[in-house]
């Protein structure tokens, strides 16, 4: 349906890029032909205390392990803040801008350093040591990086739960993890509403005998109930200890974090990411991916409590001496232009967003973007779902005025950085294709049998071996990680996820592997469907699950969101299916359609079709885990509105 369109890499665009197409290929070649000596030179675009001698020691069978630059030391808050001071110092490192558009914030290196000394001295005196885990409960602001760099600079572990998540959660998570501290704040600010994050830890803490520090950075200046000799106020604990910390000598595998995934699938793993591999990896596919220069104004939307925040918002940019801006708010508060505002306000150059926050706002039309000028930005990303063609082509006409390459990043909490996307000076772009591998990156693609399937095809995506940025355990469970990861194929990294490799060897990400439909023996993928239905006029977002089907095996089940106005009616529901018919063919025409005034999303923005799929399949007393769900409202309406009533 989408083969047919390539954008060209812009011709000034490759001029000033760090990669072009001739060097992504001699790169890339060396990378797989010697990932030994590629990975000796690249680890060396960090500072080491100790420099490694050894590179790669890494096995995807038998003794299931991952190691990279192991005899090496460094310090991650010393690369992303110290090694910076001689040269950029005044230059500013985090740009916050907040919920409210009145409200923004310069932070310099110079005071990121001194930030970052102060919140370590004080961990360190309520007794946080070198691999202790600290939980970071906290909105989108300064602070939570500070916390995290705070942790990297004495050898702590964080981990970050999202803000949005609610006290059940977050006891799971500190539970999983045995963390005795947790960092907070009074409230969050989100769209102009509050969040009770405080109230949310005490809640939490009832069943968390074991944490006996809370740290509390006033915010909003909310009532919050309090616990002497348990709850510290930050900015007095900040303001009695040094502004100098200096760093620990963290070993190249010592953990920096972990962090739990967005539970699409299922509960929530915590996978955990070491300290040398995976700064090496985040800051270089920060630099390359996002062709990121001296100077450039850097935006990620995505929530700190994401690992693209981890990755793409502090440690990647940091690491790179960026200034990265940091935003609070939503997409659609005050009004649905604010993006675009904050892009002009700040005169952003490179943006870097999800699917579901650029079809929520393709809903809204072309005005809110068209009343801004854009004129900063030079390039667009894409992460967390498949990009459907559709929004893909809204994207670069609209919002970059066809003018900016998009960077569609497919990767996982998993694999720590950027597996495979474009390098924007280097890679013809095709609307919702991931396009080529990262250096060092092997991807394969296998049938069900564990079979290598050569050329353009279609089945499950594997990493055949390892890669700096990779997780190394899941925490506290090797087994469950050698399990979820190495045993579907052994001897290869299984992502969970299906693609499509086409004739110049690109990568379409068909979306995870389980939620692939077998229509009369024939398979496939639900983003094909979706993005098919999406791109009819009156269609905002769409999801397609399989159902239990006497004839065919599976049918084909599709909840449709309609764009706003436009009323859900029998000839509209045929006319989808004709649609559907006549824009991929008859075999995935399907076969019921549920109007859905809103689909059940994970906090970050993704849809569950785990959730879907019950419901389709009349299954709906059994939902499962939909604690991470954003709204869990949703999911009755949609029982009540379910088409498959047996
Ligand atoms: P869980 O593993 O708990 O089910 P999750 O997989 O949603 O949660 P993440 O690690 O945040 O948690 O998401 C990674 C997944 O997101 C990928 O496996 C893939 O399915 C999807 N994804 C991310 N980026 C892209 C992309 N650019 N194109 C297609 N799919 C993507
Ligand atoms: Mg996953």
């Amino acid at each position: 349906m989408t083969d047919t369109s390539i954008f060209p890499v812009p011709e000034a665009f490759a001029s000033d890029a760090w990669v072009d197409a001739a060097s992504y290929q001699r790169l890339y070649d060396q990378s797989i032909s010697d990932p030994e000596a590629f990975w000796a030179e690249q680890g060396k675009r960090i500072d080491w205390i100790r420099p490694y001698t050894q590179v790669k020691d890494c096995s995807f069978s038998g003794d299931v392990h991952i190691r990279w630059f192991h005899d090496g030391t460094l310090n991650v808050s010393a690369n992303c803040i110290d090694r910076h001071l001689a040269t950029r110092a005044d230059q500013t490192a985090i740009l916050w801008e907040g919920d409210s558009p009145a409200e923004h914030r310069h932070i310099s290196y110079a005071e990121l350093h001194a930030n970052v000394c102060r919140l370590a001295n004080v961990l360190k005196k309520h007794g946080v040591q070198k691999g202790d885990r600290v939980t970071i409960y906290m909105p989108m602001i300064p602070e939570t990086a500070f916390a995290m760099l705070a942790c990297a600079r004495i050898g702590a572990i964080h981990s970050v739960v999202f803000g949005g998540f609610s006290p059940d959660s977050l006891k799971d998570r500190i539970q999983d993890c045995d963390s005795r501290i947790v960092l907070t704040a009074d409230e969050g600010l989100r769209g102009g509403r509050k969040v009770p994050l405080k109230a949310n830890v005490d809640q939490a803490l009832k069943s968390c005998p074991d944490v006996g520090t809370v740290i509390v950075v006033r915010r909003t200046g909310g009532q919050v109930a309090w616990e002497d000799g348990r709850d510290f106020w930050y900015h007095e604990e900040v303001s009695a200890v040094s502004p100098d910390c200096p760093p620990e000598e963290i070993g190249a595998e010592d953990p920096l974090f972990i962090l739990y995934t967005s539970g699409s699938t299922g509960k929530p793993k915590g996978v955990l990411h070491t300290s040398g591999g995976y700064l090496v990896y985040a800051s270089m596919t920060h630099q390359y991916v996002f062709d990121y220069h001296d100077g450039d104004i850097y935006w990620c939307t995505a929530d700190v409590g994401w690992v693209t925040g981890h990755s793409y918002i502090v440690y990647g940019p940091l690491a790179n001496g960026a200034t990265t801006l940091m935003f609070e708010g939503i997409p659609n508060y005050p009004d649905s232009s604010r993006f675009w505002q904050v892009v002009d306000k700040h005169k952003v150059n490179i943006f870097y967003t999800a699917p579901t926050a650029i079809r929520a706002l393709m809903r809204e039309g072309e005005g809110p973007v068209k009343r801004t000028s854009r004129n900063s930005l030079r390039l667009l990303g894409s992460v967390g779902e498949p990009i459907n063609p559709e929004a893909w082509l809204w994207y670069h006409t609209v919002v970059g005025e066809g003018r900016c390459p998009i960077v569609d990043t497919w990767w996982q909490t998993e694999t720590g950085g950027i597996l495979i996307s474009p390098l924007p000076g280097a890679i013809p772009t095709k609307p919702g294709s991931a396009t080529l591998p990262f250096f060092g990156v092997r991807p394969v693609v296998v049938d069900n049998e564990g079979h290598h399937l050569e050329g353009a095809t279609e089945g499950n995506l594997c990493i055949a071996d390892s890669w700096p940025g990779q997780m190394r355990t899941v925490f506290g469970d090797h087994e469950r990680f050698v399990q979820t990861y190495f045993s579907t194929f052994p001897g290869k990294y299984f992502t969970g996820d299906g693609c499509r490799r086409d004739d110049d060897g690109y990568y379409w990400i068909t979306g995870r592997v389980d939620d692939v439909i077998n229509v009369s023996g024939h398979r496939m993928g639900t983003a094909e469907i979706e993005s098919a239905l999406v791109a009819h006029p009156k269609v905002a977002e769409a999801a397609v699950v399989g159902y239990p089907h006497d004839l065919k095996g599976q049918g084909i089940y599709a909840y449709v969101t309609l764009v706003d106005g436009e009323e859900p009616t029998e000839p509209l529901r045929k006319e989808l299916v004709q649609w559907v018919r006549k824009e991929i063919g008859p075999i995935a025409s399907p076969d019921l359609i549920q109007f859905a005034p809103g689909l059940p999303k994970t906090r970050s923005g993704k849809i569950m079709r785990r959730i879907l799929r019950k419901i389709a399949a009349n299954e709906h007393e059994a939902l499962g885990d939909t604690s991470t769900l954003a709204d869990p409202t949703v999911v009755t309406e949609l029982v009540e509105n379910r088409q498959n009533r047996v």
